[in-house]
């Protein structure tokens, strides 16, 4: 080919460089490369002790096949309960377990990323002391209690561990018996996003340290008090679930439940809800004390017997003239709603807030039916971050002579004002045990890998105590210890395998005769039985709870208010090293590898500043710089702040330099908000890397959405709109057996983005970084389109999935001069990657851009670790070539193999999609339109199904059911204007 075109190659040299702006040793940090690695895969192994299958237990592995186990991830302390596909000994694609109560078969964000972790080439390699390697052993004997005795005495003075607020039983039964050994040890726990309100909370109202447990099926009326219950946290899966089964009427008479959102930044539960109102943070007391007085005092003043120092509290929140406007309507609501409402408050928020949550909740019956109360299942710090507090005073005090910090990092999370760093200096000896070498790691003198879930035997327990099994897929690649083998280490028994301790911990939960069978059924099914807490019925001590919540109002300060939150990408920056998820737009902004100061239309104005202007921020004497991006729906005079950015560890790593750390301005007292910051912009402007830019639908029925009345009076609206188009184009011939389609209900979606990462989780779809976003060049097969309707700076919002529509009649396909794209008979739209040439016409005849060019080989220099990511049964793409949705062709192909084999026919719902899979709403439904039954075929069928720009005639295989909601009549009418 060269030689008939002189001057032309194919693969010219510059074509395997990154892109402008990106300097080769980040393009190759990016993708991971490490030559180091070399031949590692060679050293891959099974875990020595016996895994059990979830399903069958083969006696030999079978190459090619693929097993699937149970297992449990612990994220904020709870386990989450999960299955994990392994090909030939190596995990593979991460979903949920169907029988575990906190998942019910959908996974998070986080637990189909941390398979990308496990495999992170910049995983911390060596156990260290002191700059130099050592191992093992060394560290065992020299913290064995024989030798550590000899440094802090028969009781332990001066021997500290921190670690994170935990619910593994282990985990508990390891430190009560480091207590019984070193009587004066201290235990120190403490995250940056454990919150101690909702404890406290309890413990006032109710004498005992409870936890709410909602059942939001039972509820008609919801309201969110700053609680992303549908987005984030441990239990937001089978919330997220349960929710959806009442916002989907499958007809026009079918009821839906409401839902209010009272939140100063927009989560993914507000933009899901029905009203979302804005507040300040400091405001949020006042608005739920005034609905609290509304529901109990009531037109009479409350029910006889309300106590006095109840009713006079209460009426203060009432005469608070603040109040917004809409306060009585929602009180009206749920007051009308009984005990099938339920008022959830957000875990970070003060224990006043949640005072008044269980005042309503009580007050309105609703234990019993939308909530239940069970025993908290964390080992925590009984309040905020007393866990480091205490722990610096004494390391400043020279109080700390062993330091233990079990998978914590403090060096990079700790509040402003607690200077943990210098407090270091004053402690005799330090150990850390973490994933990476990280900002705690470093300053460390002995460090420890710690073992990655999927490496580790272990145990957990869900948010309603089930306990979890947590078994390993793998041996540890780089010789990782468990939290739970460095306990044993200081208890003597450093010999002791995970394995060993996890078994010894639950050997006497079951009789001696089925000890073995419930054992080997337990770590099958990755679940203990019959382990959930029961309900308990609290009686509640009005009392407390008048004189906690009185005398006085406590009003919000004024000034402009800083709120601090989780990144719903990266967490508390735990997964900064992750780049599937740095490269997930936040679900709300759509800004990827990047933080940035969340602020108000009307506030951007007051300030002066656009979007990507960098603010100065100053506090408590702490500052920090960073870009304000311009948010409709923030909170007017609110600054919103994600956690998680900014890492500064010294090493070359993926986080590193990603974002502003935005940890030194969070006080301790103040972690969840804090007024009274002052900001100026700097002049100087940063850009921000965000996939979507345009959000208006200008009109165009994209992303359909009504109320719930309106699809009563016009069950085809969604219909009606769109009428039937003429077409010179036949379609493709289609065959005789299965006609694959897919539907994706927008009621139920919520924004969260588990199908995005589930996505490239299954598709060995590449990460392009800050500048390939910044170009628009983000590979993604599935992404989530958010749209604003209604008032600019308080707007509604829609998310909408979008993927290739699988058209029938397909204008990709009539462009092609290669046909490279091309129909098969079961009604897919497919990409044949050797034929195609790149010239893209396909893309840019696609309506729905769906289509990605793959510019640069992405793959080229790729970890050997991160080799062992990647899905056996999917092309790795080479450069040059168009991707896109395939439908998960693999999957389809798979069923149909197996089906072939029996000599049956597949059944609906045997197929599932890896977006399907792990939708915790169950937006997705996938199947055959030749299965009369089959559920895609019904929800097709439903009235408010319909095709995105149907007028063009694409016939997409993909379709949508509009958006239902249900506002309150009063307030829908005020938010039209009439
Ligand atoms: Fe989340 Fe995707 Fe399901 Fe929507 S469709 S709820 S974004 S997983
Ligand atoms: Fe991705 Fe498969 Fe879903 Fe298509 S069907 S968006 S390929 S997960």
């Amino acid at each position: 080919m060269t030689d008939d075109w002189p001057g032309f190659e194919e693969f010219p040299a510059e074509a395997e460089l990154p892109p402008d702006g990106m300097s080769r040793r980040r393009f190759v940090q990016l993708l991971g490369a490490s030559l180091a690695l070399a031949g590692l895969g060679a050293c891959m192994e099974r875990p020595r002790e016996r895994i059990l299958p979830y399903v069958t237990s083969p006696p030999d592995v079978e190459p090619g096949t693929a097993e699937w186990y149970a297992t449990s991830m612990t994220l904020g302390g709870y386990g989450i309960g999960l299955l994990v596909k392994s090909r030939e000994g190596r995990p593979i694609k991460i979903e949920g377990n169907p029988d575990h109560p906190a998942s019910l078969g959908a996974a998070g964000i986080y637990q189909q990323a941390s398979l990308l972790q496990l495999y992170d080439p910049q995983r911390s390699k060596r156990l260290r002391q002191d700059r130099k390697p050592s191992d093992w052993q060394s560290f065992v004997s020299q913290f064995a209690p024989a030798s550590l005795r000899g440094r802090v005495g028969q009781r332990g003075e001066g021997l500290h561990f921190l670690l994170e607020p935990t619910a593994s039983p282990l985990l508990a039964s390891l430190l009560g018996r480091l207590r019984d050994l070193y009587p004066n040890v201290s235990v120190h726990l403490y995250a940056p996003l454990a919150y101690s309100g909702q404890r406290t909370a309890a413990v006032t109202a109710f004498g005992a340290a409870l936890m709410p447990l909602y059942d939001v099926r039972q509820a008609d009326v919801i309201l969110a008090v700053d609680s992303d219950f549908l987005g984030s946290g441990p239990f937001h899966l089978r919330y997220a679930r349960d929710f959806a089964e009442r916002r989907r009427p499958s007809s026009p008479d079918g009821s839906m439940s409401r839902l209010y959102a009272i939140e100063p930044v927009p989560s993914v539960t507000g933009t899901s809800a029905d009203h979302r109102l804005r507040a300040r943070a400091g405001d949020l007391e006042g608005i739920l004390g005034a609905i609290a007085a509304q529901v109990i005092l009531g037109p009479s003043g409350g029910p006889e017997g309300l106590p006095d120092a109840m009713a006079a509290v209460l009426d203060r929140y009432r005469r608070d003239e603040r109040n917004p406007g809409w306060v009585p309507e929602i009180a009206r609501d749920l007051a009308a709603a009984g005990h099938r409402s339920a008022v959830v408050v957000g875990e970070s928020l003060p224990p006043r807030v949640h005072l008044l949550g269980h005042l309503v909740n009580l007050a309105l019956g609703n234990i019993g039916t939308t909530i239940r109360y069970v025993k908290r299942p964390l080992i925590e710090p009984e309040t905020g971050h007393d866990g480091l507090a205490t722990l610096v005073e004494a390391m400043q005090a020279g109080a700390v002579h062993t330091l233990v910090m079990l998978d914590a990092n403090p060096a990079y999370t700790a509040p402003a004002g607690l200077d943990f760093r210098r407090a270091l200096g004053r402690v005799g000896e330090t150990v850390s045990l973490g994933l990476f070498e990280d900002e705690t790691g470093r300053l460390s003198q002995w460090h420890l890998p710690l073992a990655h879930y999927l490496e580790s035997w272990d145990d957990c327990r869900a948010y309603d105590g089930t306990a979890g099994l947590v078994q390993p897929l793998i041996a540890p690649l780089y010789g990782g210890k468990t939290v739970a083998q460095v306990l044993g280490a200081f208890l003597g028994e450093g010999d002791w395998s995970s394995h060993d301790l996890v078994r010894a911990q639950w050997s006497g939960h079951w009789g001696k005769a089925d000890a073995p069978e419930r054992w080997n059924e337990a770590v099958q099914r990755g679940i203990v039985s019959d382990t959930a807490f029961s309900p308990l019925t609290p009686l509640p001590r009005w009392n407390d709870i008048a004189a906690a919540l009185g005398p006085r109002l406590n009003q919000g300060a004024g000034g402009m208010e800083l709120v601090f939150q989780a990144d719903p990408c990266v967490y508390d920056g735990r997964f900064a090293n992750n780049a599937w998820l740095q490269e997930l737009p936040d679900p709300m902004t759509k800004l990827a590898w990047d933080n940035a100061a969340l602020v108000s239309p009307a506030t951007a104005r007051r300030l002066r500043v656009e979007t990507g202007d960098e603010l100065r921020l100053r506090q408590g004497g702490q500052q920090l710089t960073i870009a304000a991006l311009v948010h409709p729906g923030m909170a007017d005079e609110v600054l919103g702040l994600r956690l998680g950015y900014g890492r500064g560890s010294g090493d070359e790593s993926l986080a590193e330099g990603v974002g502003v750390n935005a940890y030194p301005l969070r006080m301790s007292e103040t972690s969840y908000s804090s007024p009274g910051v002052t900001i100026d912009a700097t002049g100087a402007h940063h850009q921000l890397a965000r996939t979507q830019t345009h959000w208006g639908l200008e009109g165009r029925p994209i992303a359909l959405h009504t109320t719930l009345a309106h699809y009563r009076e016009q069950p085809n609206f969604a219909r009606e709109e769109r009428g039937s188009p003429l077409s010179l184009y036949r379609g493709p011939p289609l065959g005789s057996g299965d006609q694959w389609a897919m539907t994706i209900d927008l009621s139920a979606c919520t924004g969260c983005s588990a199908c995005v990462v589930a996505c490239q989780a299954e598709n060995n779809i590449p990460v392009v970084g800050k500048e390939g976003v910044l170009r628009s060049r983000e590979m993604h097969w599935l992404r989530i389109d958010r749209y604003f309707t209604g008032d600019a700076e308080d707007p509604q919002v829609i998310s909408q999935p979008m993927l290739c529509q699988h058209c029938e009649k397909a204008p990709c396909e009539y462009v092609c001069p290669v046909e490279a794209t091309v129909h098969s008979p079961d009604g897919l739209n497919e990409m044949v990657y050797n034929r195609c040439v790149g010239t893209r016409f396909c893309s840019n005849n696609c309506p729905y851009k769906v289509r990605r060019f793959n510019w640069f080989d992405y793959n080229a220099e790729l970890a050997e670790t991160e080799r062992m990511a990647k899905n056996p049964e999917v092309t790795i793409r080479a450069r040059g070539v168009m991707e896109k949705c395939t439908f998960c062709v693999q999957r389809i192909r798979q069923a149909q193999i197996a089906a072939g084999l029996e000599g049956r026919e597949l059944h609906d719902g045997e197929v599932r999609t890896a977006c399907q899979q792990a939708c915790p709403s169950q937006a997705i439904v996938f199947g055959s339109l030749t299965h009369p039954n089959a559920e895609v075929v019904r929800r097709r069928a439903e009235p408010r199904s319909y095709t995105v720009l149907h007028e063009l005639g694409t016939e997409p295989r993909v379709r949508y059911l509009a958006r239902l909601t249900n506002p309150n009549p009063a307030l829908q009418r005020e938010r039209d204007g009439g």
